[in-house]
C-alpha cells in the first residue's frame, strides 16, 4: 500500500482514486487533420494546434466527469511504441506488420545505438498540467515493450536492447519529475509474453525508477498472468494497472492463492465492447476487487486505453464508472456504523428467536402432557 508515498509527494487522493489508462479517442476533426498531414496538405504547426484543442477538450471532460488523476489523452500519438521509436536515435521504421485483428503498424527496427533525444513527452505533460489543478500522469512506454515490439538488428540480444532502452526512458522520467510530474505511468503490455525474460524486464524497470521521487504505475494488458504471478510482484513500481473485466475477473482467483501486495488499478470497463456498462455492473466488479484488495490500495479505471471507442462511448463508460465509485465511497464511509448496527440488530433477533423457541417448546410439552392424560 502506498498511501504514505502519495502523501509524501503532496498528493491527497480520495478512497478508490479514479483514473484512465492513457489514450482517448481522437475527435473527427483531428482524425481528418492527421490524414491531411500524412498527405502533406497541412503543416506540422496546423496539426499541432488541433492536437492542443483536442487535449484541452479531454482534460476538461475528465474534470467534468470527476476523475482524480488525469491524463493528456495522447491526442498527438499514433502507436504507443512507434511514437517513441520515431523520435529516438537508433531506430528506423520497418514495414507494416499485423498487430491484432485488422490493425497494422510499422514495426520499428533497432539499427544503431539507442539514445535519449531530449524530452519526448514533457511538452505535452506541461501543456495538459497547465489546464488543471488535478495531477496529470506522465505517460511512457516501458523498455521491455518497446524492445519486444521492435526488430533488433544492432544489439547482441534482447536483454541488451532492453537495458539500452531503459537508460533512455530513465532520462525521460527524470525530466518529467523535474517539470513537476508526481505520478508516472510506464506501460509494459508485453510483460507476460515471455515469462523467462521477466528477470531482465525487472532489471530494466529498476534502472528506470530507482531513487526517483515519484509514484510509479505500470499498465499491463492481454497477459497470461498465470505464468508470471506472483513473480511479477517484484517489479519495482507502486501500482499495477491491470485489465480485469475483459478476462472475466479471472485474476481474482490468483490473488486469493497468493495475496497481491501493491496498489492495484482495477480495470472495470471493457474497452473492446461498444456497450456502456451500467453503474450496477461496475459496482459489482469493484465489490469483487474489495474481496481481495484492501480499500486503501484500490484504484479504479478502465481495462485499457479508450482510443478505440467513440467519443460518446468513452464519456458514457467513464460516467458510469464514476457514478459507481461515488456510491461505493459513500457506503465505505458509512460501513463501520452500519456494521455495528447490524451486529446489535443481530443479537436482538437471536434473543427473540430463543424466546420463541422456548415458548414453542413449552406449548409442545403442555400438549404432550395433555395427550398423555
Ligand atoms: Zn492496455
Amino acid at each position: 500500500m502506498s498511501r504514505a508515498k502519495l502523501e509524501k509527494l503532496g498528493l491527497t487522493l480520495p478512497l478508490l482514486p479514479t483514473s484512465t489508462v492513457g489514450s482517448f479517442p481522437k475527435p473527427d476533426y483531428l482524425l481528418q487533420a492527421r490524414a491531411r498531414f500524412a498527405r502533406k496538405e497541412i503543416t506540422q504547426k496546423e496539426l499541432e494546434a488541433l492536437e492542443r484543442k483536442a487535449t484541452e477538450f479531454w482534460v476538461q471532460q475528465q474534470e467534468e466527469i470527476g476523475l482524480d488523476v488525469l491524463v493528456d489523452g495522447e491526442q498527438y500519438r499514433g502507436d504507443m511504441v512507434a511514437y517513441f521509436a520515431d523520435i529516438m536515435p537508433g531506430f528506423r521504421m520497418g514495414g507494416l506488420v499485423r498487430s491484432y485483428g485488422n490493425r497494422y503498424y510499422h514495426k520499428p527496427i533497432i539499427a544503431g545505438e539507442i539514445r535519449w533525444p531530449g524530452p519526448m513527452t514533457v511538452k505535452w505533460w506541461k501543456f495538459a498540467q497547465g489546464l488543471t489543478s488535478k495531477p496529470i500522469k506522465g505517460m511512457l512506454t516501458g523498455p521491455y515493450t518497446i524492445m519486444d515490439w521492435s526488430f533488433n538488428d544492432y544489439y547482441p540480444d534482447r536483454k541488451s536492447a532492453c537495458l539500452a532502452l531503459a537508460g533512455a526512458i530513465r532520462k525521460e522520467v527524470e525530466t518529467l519529475v523535474e517539470a513537476g510530474a508526481k505520478v508516472i505511468q510506464i506501460d509494459e503490455p508485453a510483460l507476460s509474453v515471455r515469462p523467462e525474460e521477466l528477470p531482465f524486464a525487472i532489471e530494466a524497470m529498476q534502472m528506470v525508477t530507482d531513487g526517483v521521487p515519484a509514484y510509479f504505475i505500470t499498465h499491463i494488458c492481454y497477459g497470461a498472468f498465470e505464468f508470471i504471478y506472483p513473480r511479477m510482484l517484484r517489479f519495482p513500481v507502486h501500482n499495477f494497472d491491470l485489465e480485469m473485466s475483459n478476462s472475466g475477473l479471472d485474476l481474482i482467483g490468483l490473488f486469493k492463492k497468493h495475496p497481491f501486495n501493491k496498489d492495484l488499478s482495477f480495470g472495470v470497463l471493457d474497452v473492446h465492447s461498444h456497450k456502456i456498462e451500467s453503474p450496477m455492473l461496475v459496482k459489482e466488479r469493484i465489490a469483487k476487487a474489495l474481496q481481495v484488495i484492501p480499500k486503501e490500495a484500490l484504484w479504479v479505471d478502465p481495462d485499457c486505453g479508450l482510443k478505440t471507442r467513440t467519443v460518446e462511448e468513452a464519456q458514457g463508460k467513464l460516467r458510469s464508472m464514476m457514478a459507481a465509485v461515488k456510491e461505493i465511497r459513500q457506503a465505505l464511509d458509512k460501513a463501520p456504523k452500519r456494521k455495528q448496527r447490524r451486529i446489535e440488530v443481530g443479537s436482538v433477533v437471536k434473543k427473540r428467536r430463543k424466546k420463541i423457541r422456548k415458548h414453542k417448546y413449552k406449548k409442545m410439552r403442555r400438549r404432550m402432557r395433555h395427550k398423555k392424560k
